[in-house]
């Protein structure tokens, strides 16, 4: 039985347990208990705040974890990044008022800049060269400006609609984070064959996220172009019809290139397509 630790509210523990949920691995969500025990799979979650896990996966109380890696980035934990899971997309950015005639980061030089991640900050100034003085706050960052604490902010961006509604401007993107699975370093055999069959499963998840199956009717006279179109993950499947000169063609297309490629195929000739959902992809 290995531990993974999950943030027990938060932006990341829906789609943490969605991405479990979606290999096999059923887990008691975090109302219900802070220690639950999978029926389906050997591994136990522990429900924390997203600030912990990174250090009680160093620690090994946890032997995984799902979690920003910005926070993995702030802690400093010696913890392996097994993968990234594709979901909780964001970045850490430097923004000022928007008003200011920002003019590169010297800019920040002898100024106050508020937030939660001092860490982060500290290292992309001193690699800059720039003198500033790190005001650390712990939330609503964003206001910092406004309420006269700070000149400057730095903190998550991820639409930016949150700095503009504060009169904000992202001026520089420092870090781009992700949920990531991450890993005790000492972790024993038994452990990490266990990690490798998640491992397996979430990589069929993740590549098939994304994607949709085509399937369409074609004049046989326009396969070749069609081949072209559609790149799929070996060739595209080609089956007769009863009619000879057609054919029914399958294929596996990113999801965003879709009406891209429909366009197209319907201008060679493609008829009756049909676009489905993959639920997992096995390379
Ligand atoms: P906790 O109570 O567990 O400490 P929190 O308030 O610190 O939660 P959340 O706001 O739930 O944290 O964010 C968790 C993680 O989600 C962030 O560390 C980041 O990796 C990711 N994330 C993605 N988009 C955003 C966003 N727009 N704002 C904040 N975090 C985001
Ligand atoms: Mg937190």
């Amino acid at each position: 039985m290995i531990r993974i630790a999950i943030q027990s509210k938060g932006r990341l523990n829906e789609e943490s347990l969605a991405l479990l949920q979606s290999i096999g691995i059923e887990v008691d969500t975090p109302k219900r208990k802070l220690l639950s025990k999978s029926l389906t799979f050997p591994i136990e979650a522990l429900y924390l705040r997203d600030d912990d896990i990174p250090q009680v996966v160093a620690g090994g109380t946890a032997t995984l974890g799902i979690v920003g890696l910005n926070e993995v980035e702030e802690r400093g934990a010696d913890v392996d990044v097994v993968c990234r899971l594709g979901f909780g997309a964001c970045r850490l950015s430097l923004a000022v008022p928007k008003g200011e005639a920002y003019d590169g980061p010297s800019w920040f030089n002898g100024r106050r800049i508020a937030t939660s991640y001092p860490e982060i900050l500290g290292k992309y100034l001193k690699k800059n060269n720039i003198d500033a003085k790190v005001e650390v706050i712990t939330g609503s960052v964003e206001i910092a400006p406004a309420v006269g604490i700070a000149d400057a902010i730095f903190d998550i961006v991820s639409s930016g609609s949150t700095l503009i509604a504060n009169g904000l401007k992202e001026v520089e993107t420092v870090f781009e984070s992700e949920a990531v699975l991450i890993a005790n370093k000492d972790r024993g055999a038994e452990e990490q064959a266990v990690i490798d069959d998640l491992l397996f499963r979430i990589e069929s998840e993740t590549v098939s996220r994304g994607k949709k199956y085509l399937l369409m009717n074609l004049p046989k006279s326009s396969l070749d172009e069609a081949i072209k179109i559609l790149p799929a993950m070996r060739s595209p499947t080609v089956m007769p019809l009863a009619n000879e000169d057609w054919c029914s063609l399958h294929s596996v297309i990113d999801a965003a290139d879709l009406w891209t490629k429909v366009r197209q195929l319907k201008a060679i000739g493609a008829e009756g397509i049909l676009v489905m959902d993959v639920d997992k992809i096995i390379l």
